[in-house]
């Protein structure tokens, strides 16, 4: 089949490689790229070392499937990247982030083909009665979910998002889709445009922090300063999340007393569950428009190099790579 592999640092390159082997087989449809994608085709990445392949966000076709599994080939669906056991101590202690047992998929994404192991099979594939790839957001906005479970946002909520990039715009849109007051914060003239016509309420760091108070502000850029201010000016009681992943060795400067005196409360996750995948897939479907705007570039698998690169130069959300479309 063909994939687009990553050989390393900012080099991709179409080749040929043999086909996953496994019963349940998905063709890939379409893919879009990841912030962890990006960053392994920059900087290189501890989980992906070269030559592999990239890509984890996906919808697809069924090519094969046995019988038992109640698919059959030419159907739709979603697929979750890994799942979570439901049987270790994470699991039962309701940590399916920190799984020590998951099932993953065969390969990347940016691929013709994808093998789902049987385990995966039952919860992590989902049937798509209307397909369409948007669907390829169901693991980011899975992971916005997980998120979503710890601040528990409600009507009355003033929130903040700190960053207007595309988890950070997710994450607007789905709580603003639940008709949440939502404020953006973003300094690029781009994404402010962006947001603007997407209607999402923004501004830049010192105007959204001047325009009102929050009781709930989700960090979303990877820069520890930005945390440390979220802390200083939540409001009392309040809540903030850390959402992105900070370099490796981050210590942050909290004031004691912004936690004891003023009883915020930091909280932060990463990665997603198969629960909040089914939950994602399921308010995708609710609202498909809502969340296709997101996606803003398309490119075929092979001009994939092209697509990273759009994404390096910072002018697009989420790129869609095309694959098998017929
Ligand atoms: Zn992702
Ligand atoms: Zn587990």
């Amino acid at each position: 089949m063909k994939a687009l592999v990553f050989l390393g640092e900012r080099n991709l390159e179409i080749q040929d490689v043999p086909k996953p082997e496994g019963e349940f087989i998905v063709k890939v449809m379409g893919s879009t790229i990841c912030g962890t994608d990006l960053k392994a085709y920059l900087h290189g990445h501890p989980q992906f070392q070269p030559p592999t392949i990239l890509g984890h966000e996906f919808y697809g076709k069924v090519e094969q499937a046995p019988a038992h599994t109640g698919y059959k080939p030419g159907d739709f669906v979603v697929v979750a990247p890994y799942g979570d056991c439901g049987k270790c101590e994470a699991c039962l202690n309701n940590l399916p982030e920190q799984c020590v047992d998951k099932s993953h998929v065969s390969n990347g994404s940016f691929a013709e083909y994808v093998a789902v192991p049987a385990p995966l099979v039952e919860r992590g594939v989902i049937r798509l009665d209307n397909p369409d790839y948007v669907y390829c957001l169901t693991e980011p906005l899975a992971c916005v979910l997980i998120a979503l479970e710890q601040m528990q946002p409600r009507k009355g909520d003033q929130i903040l998002v700190i960053g207007g990039g595309s988890m950070g715009t997710l994450i607007a849109m789905a709580l603003l889709d639940m008709g949440v007051d939502t404020y953006v914060s973003e300094v690029n003239a781009q994404r402010k445009a962006h947001l603007d016509s997407w209607q999402i309420p923004n501004g830049t760091t010192e105007e959204v922090y001047n325009a009102k108070r929050y009781n709930k502000i989700f960090v979303a850029v990877n820069v520890k300063e930005l945390v440390e201010e979220a802390v200083a000016r939540v409001n009392d009681g309040g809540m903030v999340h850390v959402f992105a992943g900070l370099p490796k060795g981050t210590m942050l400067d909290l004031s004691a007393a912004d936690i004891h005196y003023r009883k915020v409360t930091i909280t932060g996750s990463s990665g997603f569950s198969l629960q909040t995948f089914q939950e994602s897939h399921k308010r995708i479907a609710a609202r498909p428009s809502n969340y296709k705007r997101l996606i803003t570039d398309f490119f075929p698998l092979e001009r994939g190099g092209e697509a990273f690169e759009l994404l390096v130069s910072g002018d697009a959300y989420k790129v869609l790579i095309t694959t098998n479309l017929d």
